[in-house]
C-alpha cells in the first residue's frame, strides 16, 4: 500500500479517487510512460474516455503497450501532439485534466514542459472542463527551467476570479531539495 503523504502522484489519487467517476471524459496532458493514462482509463471505465498528449513518440508506443495489455486501449486517444493544441482535438466538455510536469524519468531530460505551452494548456483546459470539473498540475522545480515554468503558473492562476475558480495547493513544507507541488483547480460555473 503506498504511503499516503510520500510522493505527490499518490497524494494526488487521495483527491482523483473523489473526483473521477465512470463515464467521464478526462485528459492526460502529459502522457509520459502511461502510469496516470493507465489509471485515468480504469477510472473511467468502458463508457467513459481518455485523451492523452505527449511530444515523444517513446512515450505513445510504451503507453499503447500498457494499454493493451490491460484492454484499454480502446477508451483512450493517443496523442503525439503538444497539449498546447489540446483544443484541436477535444470537442467536449471533460471533467478532468491531468498535468504531470517536467521530463521523463528515465528519458531525455531535456524536452521538458516548457512555461508558455503549459500556460496554453491550462487555458485550454479552463475552457474545456465542464462546471466541477478538475484540473490537476504536479510541479517539479528540481531541474533547469522548473522554477520558471512554476512562477509562471503560480502568476497565471493567483489572477484567476475566485468566483469562477478555486484554486488549491498542496506543498511538502519540511523537505528538503525542491519539493514538488501540487495544484488542483476546480471549474465553478461556465468560464467565458
Ligand atoms: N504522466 C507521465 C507518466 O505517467 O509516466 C509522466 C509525465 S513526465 C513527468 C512529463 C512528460 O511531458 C514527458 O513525457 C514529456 O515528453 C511531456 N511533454 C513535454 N512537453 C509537452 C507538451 N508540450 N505537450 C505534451 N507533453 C509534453
Amino acid at each position: 500500500k503506498a504511503k499516503y503523504l510520500t510522493k505527490i502522484t499518490d497524494i494526488n489519487k487521495l483527491y482523483l479517487e473523489n473526483i473521477l467517476n465512470e463515464g467521464d471524459i478526462v485528459v492526460d496532458a502529459t502522457m509520459g510512460n502511461g502510469y496516470d493514462t493507465k489509471y485515468l482509463a480504469q477510472k473511467v471505465g468502458k463508457d467513459g474516455f481518455v485523451y492523452s498528449f505527449d511530444v515523444q513518440e517513446s512515450a505513445l508506443k510504451s503507453t499503447e503497450k500498457k494499454l493493451k495489455k490491460e484492454n484499454l486501449e480502446d477508451r483512450v486517444k493517443l496523442v503525439l501532439d503538444g497539449h498546447e493544441n489540446m483544443d484541436k482535438y477535444i470537442d467536449k466538455e471533460v471533467s478532468c485534466v491531468l498535468f504531470n510536469l517536467g521530463y521523463l524519468p528515465r528519458a531525455d531530460h531535456m524536452i521538458i514542459t516548457k512555461p508558455e505551452t503549459t500556460i496554453q494548456a491550462i487555458k485550454h483546459s479552463l475552457n474545456l472542463l465542464k462546471p466541477h470539473g478538475i484540473i490537476s498540475i504536479s510541479i517539479y522545480t528540481g531541474h533547469p527551467g522548473g522554477i520558471e515554468e512554476k512562477n509562471s503558473i503560480y502568476d497565471f492562476i493567483k489572477d484567476l476570479d475566485q468566483s469562477e475558480f478555486n484554486v488549491l495547493e498542496s506543498g511538502f513544507v519540511n523537505q528538503i531539495n525542491n519539493p514538488p507541488q501540487l495544484v488542483l483547480i476546480e471549474k465553478k460555473k461556465e468560464y467565458i
